[in-house]
Formats: structure tokens, sequence, C-alpha cells
């Protein structure tokens, strides 16, 4: 039987039929118009009643908050953005702080964790160690012709997680959906990579329904010369695409940048992403307690990508406020493993010495506040309940309202919880958080945790970049970005302890980190296109809007 005739004709490249259904960058299931039905050959494919865009949301949304576990949520999400990715967005962009701790931190973790057992649909493409020497033409075969923003792992050190191999694949597609749902970046422009050389964790290697390459680890010069393979292809296949690193184990994390962050349009967000927002934090805490940045001691747990990236990116600031560099570094300390970091230790990883003061070895926590008196204490150590009634009774003891930031993920992992450090500080201190926690009420005071989410900041950046074609993504533009994070908390958001804008705003504030970021991409004369009359404008104009279009 011949396909129903219609009077109105498709718009030029749609396809049509079952094709269309299937493919959620156009797919509006049914949102199809009669019209559209009749000119696409999509009548009789679906029931007849043609529905809003907000009929349709009212049924995802019912059907989401029937789901029982954060997981059963996690995949009902990712099942329709599979399906329909513009439903998909005006959801997420609707509900951004209900749903982003599915998305992403926390619950993205144990999709990973669960990755070939959960496996569905893919997106994104995978490369592994054995499609090395055709890595470009694994690129080539990527259907859209113009990515814009990738996001890489190798799925070394996902979130506090450890080793989840190939499974690590569910972060570079959660950041790259809070890309689109925060920033607007197009979901057709965006594009996840998972590099699999192997997996240390032996749980996975055993498991028969892992999906990725059943081997140790590949490393040395063969896993540098991979990398380098891909970060070629990627310049020679998608030359204009931002290359975000993420979650890479912080052997091959701090080189990596190094190698490739004045080559390539790169940058890593475990370490600088990470760092904009922790020192957005401290602007926005300072305003609390009446202090000036360069007259803080920061004291670290954990030395690993993510503190070291504060610790560089709060240095900087600090000299850029009149600081001598050196001095600015003595205000930055760290506790590893084996206690303070300190110039005497033997043991320490090239990435620490840096901040190795002259001073006496610690060998532990408690001992290195009593010996540094810090004003803030960061948590960045994958250590659950390292921050202790006395550790954090101590910070009170030393300031008035001392800085207590718990940000190891997920939630599993913090350093403490919003209400101990509440409890034990007497109400005093300023908390954030990596993961989210609730509200809590203190002797009938109600404190609003902060939640220190990186998607504060990388997403804003990563539009600003895109919008002004940037050619490197430099300190200066995530210190910009720290920055205009910290001026859009409101008063009422201090008053109640939150030192960062409510996540609902999220739009707003990437809009105005982009066009913040763009400012530096031209004063520095990094950006590829001329500069506009309104920058603001030009970066809002690149902002895609999860709304249907007319295909005929
Ligand atoms: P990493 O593996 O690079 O570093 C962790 C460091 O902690 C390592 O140096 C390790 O030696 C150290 N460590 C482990 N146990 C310790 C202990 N008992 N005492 C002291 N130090 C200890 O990881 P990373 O990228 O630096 O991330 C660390 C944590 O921070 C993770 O949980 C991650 O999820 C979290 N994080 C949060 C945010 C955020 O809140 N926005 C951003 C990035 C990372």
């Amino acid at each position: 039987m011949g396909e129903l005739r219609s009077s109105v004709s498709a718009s030029p490249g749609v396809p049509r039929g079952e094709a269309l259904l299937h493919d959620p960058l156009l797919n509006k299931g049914t949102a199809f118009t009669a019209a559209e039905r009749d000119a696409l050959g999509l009548r009789g494919l679906l029931p007849p009643n043609v529905h809003t865009m907000e009929e349709q949301l009212a049924r995802v949304l019912d059907n989401y908050r029937h789901k029982t576990t954060d997981l059963e949520r996690y995949i009902h999400l990712v099942s329709l953005q599979d399906r329909n990715e513009t439903l998909f967005y005006r959801l997420v962009t609707d509900h951004v702080e209900e749903m982003m701790p599915i998305i992403y931190t926390p619950t993205v973790g144990q999709a990973c964790q669960q990755w070939g057992h959960l496996f569905r649909r893919p997106r994104g493409l995978y490369v592994s160690y054995e499609d090395r020497g055709r890595v470009a033409d694994l690129l080539r075969a990527w259907p859209q012709p113009d990515v814009r923003v990738i996001v890489v792992t190798d799925g070394e050190r996902i979130l506090g997680l450890g080793d989840q191999g190939v499974g690590g694949m569910g972060i570079p597609v959660g950041k790259l959906s809070l890309y689109t749902a925060c920033a607007g970046i197009a979901p057709a422009r965006t594009l996840p990579i998972m590099l699999d050389v192997g997996t240390e964790n032996e749980g996975y290697r055993r498991d028969p329904l892992y999906l990725g390459l059943r081997h140790h680890r590949v490393r040395g010069e063969p896993y540098d010369a991979f990398l380098a393979e891909f970060v070629e292809a990627v310049q020679a296949v998608m030359p204009r695409a931002l290359l975000q690193f993420e979650d890479f184990g912080n052997q091959n994390a701090f080189r990596l940048l190094e190698r490739w962050r004045d080559r390539v349009c790169t940058f890593n967000d475990d370490i600088q992403g990470t760092a904009a927002v922790t020192l957005a934090g401290i602007y926005s805490a300072l305003r609390l307690t009446g202090q000036e940045l360069r007259d803080q001691t920061v004291l670290f747990l954990g030395a690993g990508e993510a503190g070291v990236g504060i610790g560089e990116l709060v240095a900087s600031a600090m000299v850029d406020e009149g600081a001598a560099p050196e001095e600015a570094r003595r205000r930055c300390w760290f506790v590893d493993t084996r206690g303070l970091v300190v110039r005497s230790r033997t043991d320490l990883a090239v990435h620490k010495l840096r901040f190795a003061h002259d001073a006496p070895p610690q060998a532990d926590l408690l001992s290195a506040i009593r010996a540094l008196r810090p004003t803030a204490l960061v948590g960045v150590s994958t250590k659950p309940r390292a921050f202790t009634q006395e550790v954090v009774e101590e910070m009170s003891r030393l300031n008035p309202r001392p800085m207590i930031f718990a940000l190891s993920n997920p939630t599993s992992k913090a350093e403490c919880t919003a209400e101990e450090a509440y409890r034990w500080s007497g109400g005093r201190c300023v908390f954030a958080s990596g993961s989210p926690f609730p509200p809590c009420v203190l002797d009938g005071r109600t404190f609003v945790p902060g939640q220190g989410n990186n998607a504060y900041i990388f997403p804003g950046v990563g539009l600003g970049v895109v919008a002004t074609q940037a050619r490197h993504v430099t300190d200066r533009m995530f210190a910009a970005a720290a920055r205009t994070l910290a001026s859009l908390v409101r008063e009422d958001d201090l008053a109640v302890g939150r030192i960062f804008p409510a996540l609902a705003r999220i739009r707003e504030v990437s809009a105005r980190i982009g066009a913040a970021v763009a400012e530096v991409a031209f004063q520095d004369g990094l950006a590829g296109v001329p500069r506009p009359p309104d920058v603001a404008a030009l970066v809002k104009g690149a902002m895609w809007e999860p709304r249907y279009r007319s295909y005929v």
C-alpha cells in the first residue's frame, strides 16, 4: 500500500516515518501536528490525539515521580533522552534542582557501577585501545557534523568511586547533559567519549556482563601514544571542539593537562572547574565573615586533582589581590594519607611539590589544624567522616565563622554531613558540600547548605568558549567565572548560609559566566570570532532552547 499523500511539504533533510520517531534529536512523539504527521509519513504510527509539550511534560513527570529508587529515576530519564531529547531537556531544565542529582552525582555514580547490567542503548563514542591506529576513522563516522564540546574519560577515577572501567561512560554522558540543560549547548553539538584502556577493577573483569576490555590498564608509553593519537584525531576531524578531560586518574590528569593545555582547546574540570567553584564559595563565604581572601589560610584534606587545582587557583587569586606568589602558596596547605605535606618528605608526587612548605611534619589532620590555625578546611580526600566532631570543634574554637567544605562525592564519601558541621560548630560554620544535603534546622534556625557543584562553572565556561570559538581555556577564564558566580549570590541566599545561587537560576548563571569568559577571550586575543558590540547578547544568542520547531 502506498504512503498517505499530503499537500503540505516537509522541511528538507528531516527523515520520515519510523526513522523520524527513532531520531531522539528530532522526535516530538505525540506532539507531531496533524500537518506534520501527513507530510512526514507519521499518520497511523502515533495515537490520534496531538499533545502539547506541556501535556507530554505532565506525563513524563508523573511517571518519574512514581519511581521508587534514584536508579529507576535515572533509567527513566536516560530512556526519555534516548527517545526525545527536546522533551528530556525541557523536563530537566524545568526541574533542575530535583533532577541534577539523578542525571549527575550522586546517582550517576551508581549507574556507572552497574553499567553492564543497566545497558540499554549506546550513547556517544566508545574508542577502545584495540582501535589504536584508526581513531580518526571512528571520529569521522560520528553522524553529527559540527561537534563543539567533547567530554572524554578513561574511567579510572570516577567521582570518588575509583576505577569503573568502561562504565565510566556515565560521566561524559551526564556531564554533557548538564552542558545542554544548564548552558544551552545544543545536544547535536555534544559528544561523550569513553577511551577504554582496560580496568584494574577485578570484579568488573570477572563480571560476565561487563562491557569493556578485560585486561589490566594500558600504562606508560603505549598509553601516552594512544592518548596522543586521540587528541590529534580530534584536532583533525573536529577542530572546533572544546575537549574536556574528565575523571582520569591523577597520575595522568595533571600530565595530560600540562601536555595539551597550550596546544589545543582543552581543560580538566576535576582540576580547574572544581577550583573555580570552590574559589567562588570562598569569595561568598568572605561576604559572610567580612574578611579578605589574602588573609585566609586554607587547609586541604586530600592532595589530588581537586585539592591541588583549588590550591593553584586560590593562590593565583591572592596574587591578583596583591600577595606575592610565594606568600600566596604558603597560605594553602595539604594533608594527604601520610600527614601534612611538607618539604622534608621524600614520598611526594610531583603535583604536590609546589605546596610542600618548610614546616615541621604533622601526622594527621587534627594536629595540622592545631599547628597551622586555618580559617578554611576543604575536604577533597574521598575519606568519609574524616571531619570528626573534634576537627569541626577545633576549627570553631580557632575561628568565629570557620569555612568547612566537605566536597568529596558521592554523598557516602563526604568528609562530614551538613547537619554534623552545623551542630558541631554551634551553627557558626560556613558549609559547602560536593553532593547535595537537605536543609537542616538547629535550635529553630534553618540552614541551607550550599552545594559546590561544578555544574555552576563548566557549562558557562564551555558556553563562553563555544560562543567565541576561543583557542584555549585559561586560568583567567576560570578566575572570571568564580568571581561572576560569587557576585550572583544574593543577600537572602547568604542569610540562610547558602554560598551559591539557587540551582533553579542555573541558565542565568551560565549566561553570565559565559559572558565573563567571552570577555576574557576577547581581551586576551584568544577568540576566533570578531568582538561584537554586545558580548552578553552573543553568548545568549548561542544558547539552544528545548522547544519544538516545526518540520512543515
Ligand atoms: P584524587 O584521587 O585525585 O585525589 C584524592 C586525594 O585524597 C589523593 O591525593 C589521596 O591520596 C587523598 N586521600 C585519600 N584518602 C585520604 C585520607 N584518608 N586522608 C588524606 N588524604 C587522602 O581525587 P580528586 O579529583 O582530587 O577528588 C577528590 C574528591 O573530591 C572526590 O570524592 C571527588 O568526587 C570530590 N570532588 C568534588 C568536587 C565538587 O564538590 N565540586 C569536584 C571535584 C572533586
